[in-house]
Formats: C-alpha cells, sequence, structure tokens
C-alpha cells in the first residue's frame, strides 16, 4: 500500500461492470452462465477466476485469453466482467441500487428456434424502462440442422466453416430475431455491424452448448461497458462500501449470514454496516467476510475462507449478529467514519423506494 492520501483522486478507480442475464425460460441463461465460467476456468491461471458469492467474476486476463484476437487488453481499463449468478428478471428487477439497477449492462438471451416469446418481450420492457445498455445473444446455434461445430470458436470463422444451406438456414433465423426487435422498437443488426451500440443494439450469435460465440459475446461486452459506461464506473475505491442483499441465508456456524453484491467502496472484517431490513434498518457489526473456498481446498473445512477485506465489485457473504430480519434486494451501507443516523436515513430512504417500486409493479 502507498501512503498517499486516503481522500486524493490516486483512490479514484473503476470498478467491474455488473452483468445480469435475461431472456425466457429454456433459452439458455443457466447454461450460458456456466459456458463462461468454464470457459473462464479452463483459461484462467490458478486464482484468475474467482467464483463469488452468487456471483462470477471474470478479469480482463481471462476475457482476453478467452477472446484471442478479438480483443487487445491495452484498450481496456476496466477490470473485467461480474456476472451475477442467478438469471432471470425477476432477480433483475429485484436488485437495485441506489439510483438503478444492480446490473450495469445486461445479455438478453434468445433461442434462434424460439425466437421471441413473452418473457422475451417482458425483459425487454424492463431493460428499456431502466435504460440498461445490452445485447442479444442469438443461441443454440448448434442446433441448425447440418451444424458443424467448433468449440469454442469466435462466430465468423465457425460460421464461415459451415455450408450455404446452414449459413442460410442461420441468417433466417437470426433475420427473425432482428425483425423482432425491430417490431418492439429497437434498431439491431449482427454485432459486426453496429457502430454505434448506445443506438443500435447488437446480436451475437452463440452456442451456449459449445461455446461457439462466446468469445465474442465477452468481447462486445466488454467494449460496451468501456466505451459507454466507464464514467459510472469511476468510484472511490476506498470508501465505505455500498451493496444489495442478494439473499439471507442460515449457515452453519455463522448463523445468519446475508450473500451481497457490492457495488461501491470497500467492507472490512471492522466495519458497522447498516443492512435494510424486513421492519426497520439493521445496525450490526461485520464479524466475518466470506468467500467460497476453490473445489480443490475443501476437505473437511468450511466451505468458505474468511477475508478481511473486499472491494467492488464483488459477491460477499456477510456473517453478523441479528441479521434474521434481513431481507433480499434491501440495501447495505458500511458506516466507517461517518454519522450512524445519516447512515440509517439513507437507508431507510433506499427501503422506501424498494416498496414503491414493488407497488407500482404489483
Ligand atoms: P434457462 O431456463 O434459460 O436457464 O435455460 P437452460 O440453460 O436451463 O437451458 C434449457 C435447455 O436448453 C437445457 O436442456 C440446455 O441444455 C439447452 N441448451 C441451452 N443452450 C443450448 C445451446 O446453445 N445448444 C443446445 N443444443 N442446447 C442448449
Amino acid at each position: 500500500m502507498s501512503d498517499s492520501d486516503t481522500d486524493s483522486p490516486e483512490n479514484a478507480s473503476l470498478r467491474t461492470p455488473i452483468v445480469a442475464v435475461l431472456g425466457h425460460v429454456d433459452h439458455g441463461k443457466t447454461s450460458l452462465l456456466d459456458q463462461i465460467r468454464g470457459s473462464a476456468v479452463i483459461e484462467g491461471e490458478a486464482g484468475a477466476i474467482t467464483q463469488h458469492i452468487g456471483a462470477t467474476a471474470v478479469p480482463l486476463d481471462v476475457i482476453s485469453a478467452i477472446a484471442g484476437d478479438l480483443v487487445d487488453p491495452d484498450d481496456f481499463d476496466l477490470p473485467g466482467l461480474l456476472f451475477i449468478d442467478t438469471p432471470g428478471h425477476h432477480s433483475f428487477t429485484t436488485l437495485r441500487s441506489r439510483g438503478g439497477n444492480l446490473a450495469d449492462i445486461a445479455i438478453l438471451v434468445v433461442d434462434v428456434n424460439d425466437g421471441f416469446q413473452p418473457q422475451t418481450i417482458e425483459a425487454l420492457d424492463i431493460l428499456q424502462r431502466s435504460q440498461t445498455p445490452f445485447i442479444v445473444a442469438a443461441n443454440k446455434i448448434d442446433t441448425v440442422p447440418g451444424w458443424n461445430p467448433t468449440d469454442d470458436a469466435p462466430i465468423k470463422p465457425t460460421y464461415d466453416e459451415q455450408s450455404d444451406r446452414v449459413r442460410g438456414d442461420l441468417d433466417e433465423r437470426l433475420y427473425e430475431i432482428i425483425g423482432e426487435l425491430s417490431d418492439e422498437g429497437f434498431s439491431a443488426d449482427l454485432y459486426w455491424r453496429v457502430q454505434h451500440f448506445q443506438r443500435n443494439i447488437g446480436v451475437v450469435p452463440v452456442s451456449a452448448m459449445t461455446g461457439e460465440g462466446v468469445p465474442d459475446l465477452l468481447t462486445v461486452m466488454m467494449g460496451l461497458s468501456q466505451r459507454y459506461m466507464k464514467e459510472e464506473m469511476e468510484i472511490d475505491v476506498a470508501g465505505p462500501g455500498v451493496g444489495t442483499v442478494l439473499e439471507v441465508k442460515e449457515e452453519k456456524g455463522f448463523g445468519t449470514t446475508v450473500d451481497i453484491v457490492l457495488y461501491d467502496g470497500t467492507i472490512r472484517t471492522d466495519d458497522t454496516i447498516v443492512v435494510g431490513g424486513t421492519t426497520e434498518p439493521i445496525v450490526t457489526d461485520v464479524r466475518a467476510l466470506l468467500q467460497p473456498r476453490p473445489l480443490a481446498e475443501i476437505r473437511t473445512e468450511s466451505r468458505f475462507e474468511q477475508v478481511e477485506q473486499v472491494d467492488a465489485a464483488a459477491g460477499i457473504k456477510v456473517a453478523a449478529p441479528d441479521l434474521d430480519d434481513a431481507m433480499a434486494g434491501a440495501p447495505v451501507r458500511v458506516v466507517r467514519d461517518r454519522a450512524l443516523d445519516d447512515v440509517i436515513e439513507e437507508v431507510e430512504a433506499e427501503l422506501a423506494e424498494i416498496a414503491v417500486d414493488t407497488d407500482e409493479q404489483g
């Protein structure tokens, strides 16, 4: 650590964008997340891919290893992508952060055979209302009859490998999806034709089964974040942590714990925190910060390892007394050197906002 003043701009840092995966049931959200996790584990040096609580961090060097020629790591200064492990628009809408959704960007998964379905349209509505930048993963390209797969390949070379008939068949399905997006008011095109991802939605053909197109998907997500979200990703890394509760869970040896996604600042083991509860904000002291232990190290020990400090963006389990009434979707704030009453007020204000949103959505 340097001895620089903790309030100096040198502490400003870029955090990892938080990514949510949405789409109709069975279109492949879970498989896509598994495929991304799988590729990241294979490509990552030991320790490079970090399985967080409730989220998976894919650092830039791993994305660059997966994407090969598609990514020049020098073009990026965001540290990577943090995928929320629970897909679907329920988790997307209930997971809020101050002033918006917890997820900064999203992947909308559409099955190329099935096209737009009710939950696809619902997801589009939600993305539009929350003004969340997103791309469309046109999934299951390997199911086009006659498809000749090359596992984990970028889309261009594998597309060129296919026969004219197979390519034509895929094109037809992709243009159907682009047409459906247009019917819903979104101008979209195949991602390599898109110049301005703010104006046009990029469609990335992928297979969550074979991994084809996954390099492209990660590259486009990284590019989209870098170009359009960089300012929003600027945080004070040393500041008091702010996060959202993913889940409230009983954990052997730790009592009731909360799994949180931290989207700003840091949280430490000696912090006092304020957590949104079912009746009122809970003020408590962090007892332990827990991360999943790498699989290889699990013998008879705890599934978790304790860490002293976590920086945003990250998923972490917090053990602390009095968490029984904590609420999924509620805010978590570190008090640190601020007045406790102010922090309680902030949490109360955020809880009130969540209540209004829930009423509006019925
Ligand atoms: P979710 O409900 O959106 O999370 O969908 P799942 O990931 O559970 O996938 C639904 C089904 O589609 C499962 O049987 C998957 O194995 C299958 N599936 C998902 N992606 C692909 C793909 O790219 N190719 C093929 N052939 N099957 C897929």
